[in-house]
């Protein structure tokens, strides 16, 4: 007896099932259908989070997914450590094709506004990205810039990361790259900001790096802030 083609199919977020031109086309999947239903898609933010780096320290670019449940969950979705060397120009280019790719989702940058960060986030503005600056300082307390940034202690953006994670709240998804080495990183964080009290914590061993978190760490903070306010529309 010949197989019946199924005629509808269950959504991943919501559950329910639903006909098949519920779902968006995606040539790579199985089924060649989206797992989610073009409902929950819509509702789907990508929060990308860029720490910049110089000659010796690695750029590094977070994708975190939202699926805009009022509990937020963050699935880490992907992240990429930069080559060194690699021009701002090139990384501006490069976030530019990502968010391009995530096309018909709804996209946020953060980037990092810290020392040689302003002059890129001015790139970004160039290349209409709209992002939003981090600053990272020592500080206690974040502020706003007054030009729609803000500026964040670096403990605060690592703690709130860490118990994001420790929640549950941030989910690293299977198999990407670097996901381990994030990990790591943030647990060698924590145990930084546990033994040490306040400042002291971002005093690295030599070979310490920190672009995975802070990443991650940029895109989650802006994320938590700002989510539900109005997207930019890619
Ligand atoms: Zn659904």
């Amino acid at each position: 007896m010949a197989e019946l083609a199924a005629t509808k199919k269950t959504c991943r977020a919501c559950k329910a099932e639903k006909p098949l031109a519920e779902f968006c086309k995606r040539p790579k999947q199985k089924d060649g259908l989206d797992p989610l239903c073009r409902a929950c898609d819509d509702k789907i933010v990508y929060w990308i989070g860029v720490d910049l780096g110089q000659a010796q320290d690695y750029t590094a670019i977070a994708i975190l997914e939202d699926q805009g449940e009022d509990d937020v969950v963050f699935d880490l979705r992907y992240l990429e450590r930069v080559p060194l060397r690699t021009s701002y120009h090139d990384i501006v280019k490069r976030v530019g094709d990502m968010m391009e790719n995530l096309k018909c989702k709804r996209c946020r940058l953060a980037v990092d506004a810290t020392g040689v960060g302003v002059p890129v986030v001015e790139l970004f503005e160039n290349a209409a990205l709209w992002p939003t600056a981090v600053t990272i300082t020592g500080g206690v307390t974040p502020s706003m810039d007054g030009f729609g940034g803000y500026h964040v202690p670096k403990r605060d953006l690592v703690s709130k990361l860490a118990v994001l994670f420790q929640n549950g709240r941030l989910r690293v998804a299977r198999g990407i790259g670097h996901g381990q080495l994030f990990i790591k990183e943030l647990q060698a964080f924590r145990v930084k900001i546990s033994l040490s009290g306040h400042d002291s914590y971002e005093a690295h061993r030599e070979g310490d790096h920190d672009d995975l978190v802070l990443a991650v760490a940029i895109g989650a903070w802006v994320a938590e802030r700002e989510r539900g306010a109005a997207m930019v529309m890619i």
